[in-house]
């Protein structure tokens, strides 16, 4: 069975459901690979991610679809609770990096627009390294108001995840609620 471990400050659980196991542990600053700030000072506090299992589920499969490239892509919600992913191309086809096709994303925005969504989410995958952002993934968060999550696939049987808000090279993890579908 595959897993994914979701870096999480306030909340030390697991969840078992099929096909992945999602497991929910303690945020541990001095696993960061860089030296970031992480600063709980942000200008704008984003609310905690809300992602239901079923979208965390298609996320960890697109992402796994992709390795041993980086794949990418987006959330959409309102409220901080995702309700709709949308799996970009990695134009670059890069195993340390990912660009979305404009076009595309012009798209998927408007159609966001359209349903009168928001942009929760710009998700992308480390085949190689932790789930924490890289200094490209650092200076390239060009929207403030989404959070950045990034899943791991440098383990063979677990996928940690992480969620973070990046606001001008500032970094604040964020906690990641997996909501089971009924
Ligand atoms: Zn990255």
């Amino acid at each position: 069975m595959k897993g994914a471990t979701v870096f999480n400050r306030h909340s030390s659980r697991y969840i078992f459901r099929p096909p992945f196991i999602v497991r929910l542990e303690e945020f541990d600053e001095e696993r960061l690979p860089t030296r970031f700030e992480l600063s709980e000072a942000m200008e704008k506090n984003l609310p905690d991610l809300e992602i239901p299992e079923d979208l965390l589920n298609r996320l960890i499969e697109h992402a796994r679809q992709e390795y041993p490239l980086e794949s990418c892509g987006i959330l959409a919600g309102k409220n901080g609770k995702t309700t709709k992913f949308y799996p970009m191309e990695n134009t670059q086809k890069s195993s340390s990096c990912y660009l979305m096709a404009p076009e595309e994303q012009l798209r998927v925005f408007q159609e966001i627009e359209k349903e009168g969504l928001e942009l929760s989410v710009i998700y992308h995958s480390h085949p190689h390294s932790p789930p924490f952002p890289s200094q490209r993934d650092v200076v390239s968060a060009f929207y403030p108001d989404s959070l950045i999550l990034i899943i791991s696939l440098m383990e063979d049987k677990i996928s940690p995840i992480g969620a973070f808000q990046i606001e001008k090279g500032k970094i604040q993890p964020r906690v990641v609620k997996v909501i089971q579908n009924k």
